[in-house]
């Protein structure tokens, strides 16, 4: 970086500009505040809350539970809040959020139905500039990205889409009034992990579902519940402790990294079968990872778990022929995200639901009254699109960013994102990412990751503040560094072989690369300490001019 080129006087409008106001962009601006900068986020949805103010399709819900899937940064706060169940509904979520909002006054910095439009380095004056869709322009010493890994929804490209005389739906931007079902026939296109919460719901009020899957996903059963208070107040009794697990572990959920771990294939059949019985009987999908992680690094290990709960959906499915297409058969378990469900399998021993096999039978267009395959015509009233996210990287591509030399970071990331620690990327000074790719991030317990983020974000700016430092960059060698070692522990497992959105393999011409670091979150979180501790390893640095 050219440090002669920053020589005007830094009056910025805000120290720092937060793109997002989900759980990443609350909690950054809460905590620059306490630290004595100033912020303006700017959000393109109506009000607070990320993903769980637009995801409000009916059984939309975390599938981590709710005591794990919140702030640790206020003790009070995670005294107050009381959760209702284990894994709590979208606008339990929803309202947690705008509670966090209200709690520590950090609407009067948040513009809300604002996008952010661009975002450029000016290398004269080392500030960004960033544009709004409401004409406006800024500038701030620090941009910070808390856009969102799920947060830009693939549009349906069905064939005929335009002509559907139904109402259509597309679940992450589900409307806000209620949408009745009742007596409708509805077809729902999707079974990931947003499908599988859809599924059961619909099928309670509608005349008739029809499931058009395309692959079938492993799903494990949430056994949600209401979450007594006497349980939950046991829990925060510890909560300490219980965060200091999640924060060390490999996924960010409360079960410790065994010293030295056992592999699956070595456990006797029997204390295995026992293992897994135990662990579907009290439901998680992020437990049942936790408890086997060697299922995403050996084959054998992932063919048992695969098969036990393969049998499990046998057991459950009452039609063979349904049970046999719900059985997973394109890729090992864990290589497309596991699904967490309530009542999903038994749904299809309902009357009022059919499974259509896109694999066999293509969608060949959408019509005017339903929906036609290469094998039959489906009369619709309503279709709901549940066909997932331009993860990782939309969000961020969506916005024309651009850095030193005016590059654009689309340019940049062409071949695939390259960052340092997925927390900045080299060429683009003073901008920061919030679980950007290449940090552990969706292989994650968000929250957990993104407080991390946070707080390292934050230090970091307090650093430079106290160091008179004007700007920092990640240097391109320890990025390619880090890339390659993302990549490289990427491919001791199973996972960059199956076609999933972690490759971006659901977005034609993307490229393919395994995004989220599978390192663990708690190896991870040391790595960007020990980074911080060495004056911020592998970027580079420049002071600022001292004013003659
Ligand atoms: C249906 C669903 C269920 C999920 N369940 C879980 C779960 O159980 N556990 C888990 O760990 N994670 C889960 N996730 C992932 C979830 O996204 C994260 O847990 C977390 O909510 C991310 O918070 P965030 O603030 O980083 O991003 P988001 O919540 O996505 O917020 C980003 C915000 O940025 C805004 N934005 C983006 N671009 C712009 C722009 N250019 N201008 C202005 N605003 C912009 C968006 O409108 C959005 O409101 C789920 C995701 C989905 C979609």
């Amino acid at each position: 970086m050219n440090d002669a080129r920053i020589s005007a006087p830094l009056v910025t409008d805000f120290d720092t500009v937060i793109v997002g106001a989900g759980f990443a962009g609350l909690y950054m601006l809460h905590k620059l505040r306490e630290d004595g900068f100033t912020a303006r986020v700017f959000e393109a949805g109506t009000g607070v809350g990320g993903t769980w103010y637009w995801n409000r399709y009916p059984g939309a819900r975390c599938d981590i539970e709710s005591v794990d899937y919140s702030y640790s940064f206020s003790p009070e706060l995670e005294q107050e809040w009381q959760w209702s169940e284990r894994y709590p509904r979208q606008p339990e979520i929803l309202a947690y959020l705008n509670h966090v909002a209200d709690r520590f006054d950090l609407r009067r910095d948040i513009q809300l139905e604002t996008r952010v439009t661009a975002a450029h380095f000016d290398q004269r004056t080392g500030l960004w500039r960033v544009a709004t869709d409401r004409g406006q322009h800024v500038t701030a010493r620090y941009c910070v990205m808390a856009t969102g890994c799920l947060s830009l929804p693939k549009r349906p490209d069905f064939p005929g889409v335009e002509r559907f005389a139904g109402d259509w739906y597309l679940t992450a931007a589900w409307p806000r009034e209620p949408v009745d079902l009742t007596g409708k026939r509805v077809g729902v296109i999707g079974t990931g992990s947003t499908a599988i919460q859809v599924i059961p719901q619909v099928a309670r009020e509608a005349a008739h579902l029809t499931v058009f899957q395309r692959t079938a996903n492993f799903s494990v059963p949430a056994r949600n519940g209401p979450l007594p208070a006497a349980e939950q107040q046991r829990i925060k009794a510890d909560y300490p402790a219980r965060r200091g697990i999640s924060r060390d572990s490999l996924f960010g959920v409360p079960v410790a990294m065994p010293a030295a771990p056992q592999r699956t294939r070595d456990i006797p059949p029997a204390e295995l079968r026992q293992m897994l019985e135990t662990l579907w009987a009290q439901g998680g999908a992020m437990s049942l990872l936790a408890a086997a992680p060697d299922v995403i690094v050996d084959p054998e290990a992932n063919a048992i778990v695969a098969e036990f709960v393969r049998e499990k959906i046998r057991a459950t499915v009452k039609d063979p022929k349904v049970a046999a297409l719900l059985c997973p058969s394109t890729h090992p378990l864990g290589t497309k995200r596991l699904c967490l469900d309530t009542d999903y399998y038994e749904t299809y021993n309902r009357d009022n639901v059919t499974l259509v096999d896109l694999r066999a039978t293509p969608i060949e267009q959408i019509t005017e009254h339903g929906l036609r395959t290469s094998a039959a015509e489906y009369p619709l009233d309503v279709l709901i699109f549940a066909t997932g996210f331009d993860a990782m990287t939309g969000a961020l591509n969506s916005i024309d960013i651009r850095g030193q030399d005016g590059l654009s970071l689309k340019q940049a990331w062409a071949d695939g994102p390259q960052t340092y620690l997925g927390l900045a990327s080299a060429g683009f000074p003073n901008m920061f990412l919030i679980t950007g790719p290449q940090s552990p991030s969706v292989f994650s317990n968000m929250v957990v990751s993104i407080e991390q983020h946070v707080a390292w974000i934050a230090e970091c700016m307090a650093y430079l503040r106290e160091q008179g430092i004007a700007c920092i960059e990640a240097s391109p060698q320890a990025q390619a560094g880090w890339v390659a070692h993302v990549a490289e522990v990427a491919n001791s497992t199973l996972m960059p072989q199956t076609d999933s959105w972690y490759v971006g393999a659901n977005v034609p011409g993307k490229p393919r690369v395994f995004t989220p670091y599978l390192g663990g979150v708690g190896p991870y979180r040391r790595h960007c300490e020990q980074v911080a501790a060495r004056g911020y390893e592998g970027f580079e640095l420049i002071r600022r001019p001292v004013a003659a």
